[in-house]
């Protein structure tokens, strides 16, 4: 079966795959970003530079959960009942595990080998550390491997990159940005080594050798965001935010919240049910206290949740319906 309006394939083997066996999955895409459009612009692939996530790049296997419509007066428009209701951790583990299996929600972690080529004035980056670079036929090659298992989500980055490094306890910690951003390059570089210090002693080690944070065009609709091998930082909320502007260093919360996701959604990666935002998000945000804490003193830190507590009140004011509980209990 071949579905070409939602590119849906279904194969089906002659043989069932034996345990522990292996099956080579092959497949090209070509992304066509030319035309005149109203909106729905896409940027991942410009002359310039290239910021493009798996999620594009590569097929999905099995049911997919999360591309369900969550809008429940969109489902009503489509004559979609209620939305499934999320898994929650009340029932016993083997059987949640089998449900969330059945959904498509637990993507299982992975270790992945790229080579990226690209033109002779970029630099591209990938998922782990560079084990080979070369040159050939005008087109520079990269050759990245991810040995360790790891949330199967990152990007592939190309660009005009100029490079800013410090090696931390074994860690080397890069930034990756248009050279004519670089105002605050050294103190992002000094923040995030510092942020690896800080969250280490409470958290334990950072499971990586490299630690690579890489600027990204203001286009995309984060300031910041952690994602395997990477996190991308967009030009305006990143490399070019005013540091000097209010009282909480703004760099120091950012990349300290970024950082932490290492441990909160890379180390510990819940189950897609109820409660794995508390885990994955309020622990980061914990963790982006402790950090502003460690470098500007806890007296900062009541301004910082009076921000916060107004960015949640504002959001609530846009949401219909009843706010999910944190946890539910039996
Ligand atoms: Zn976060």
């Amino acid at each position: 079966m071949a579905d070409a309006r939602f590119g849906v394939h279904a194969v089906a083997r002659r043989e069932p795959l034996v345990s522990g066996g292996q099956l080579t999955l092959s497949n090209a895409l070509t992304l066509d970003r030319t035309g005149v459009r109203a909106d729905g612009f896409n940027e991942d692939v410009a002359a310039n530079g290239t910021f493009i996530r798996s999620s594009t790049l590569m097929p999905v296997i099995g049911y997919q959960g999360r591309f369900e419509i969550g809008a429940d007066a969109e489902r009503a428009k489509r004559g979609l009942g209620a939305v499934t209701p999320m898994l929650t951790p009340v029932e016993s583990l083997p059987a949640l595990a089998a449900r969330a299996r059945d959904r498509g929600l637990t993507p299982a972690w992975f270790t992945v080998r790229t080579t990226i080529s690209t033109s002779l004035d970029q630099t591209a980056l990938g998922p782990g550390d560079l084990v080979n670079e070369w040159t050939v036929n005008k087109r520079r090659h990269f050759s990245y491997r991810l040995d360790q298992p790891s949330t199967p989500m990152f990007p592939i980055s190309a660009g005009r990159y100029a490079v800013e490094r410090r090696v931390v306890g074994g860690v080397a910690v890069e930034l990756w940005y248009h050279a004519a951003h670089g105002a605050h390059a050294a103190r992002i570089v000094e923040i995030a080594s510092r942020s690896l210090t800080v969250l280490q002693q409470q958290f334990g080690a950072f499971p990586h050798k490299t630690l690579r944070l890489v600027e990204v065009p203001a286009g995309w609709g984060f300031g910041a965001y952690a994602q395997t091998g990477s996190r991308d930082l967009t030009e305006s909320r990143g490399m070019l935010s005013d540091a000097r502007k209010g009282d909480v260093d703004l760099l120091v919360r950012r990349i300290g919240h970024e950082v932490a996701h290492e441990w909160w959604g890379h180390t510990v990666d819940p189950l897609w049910g109820e409660g794995r935002l508390t885990i994955v998000e309020t622990l980061a945000k914990y963790s982006e206290q402790l950090r502003l804490g460690a470098q500007q003193g806890d007296a900062v830190l009541a301004r910082m949740m009076s921000f916060d507590h107004d960015r949640y009140l504002s959001g609530r004011a846009n949401t219909m319906g009843l706010e999910p509980t944190l946890l539910t209990t039996a």
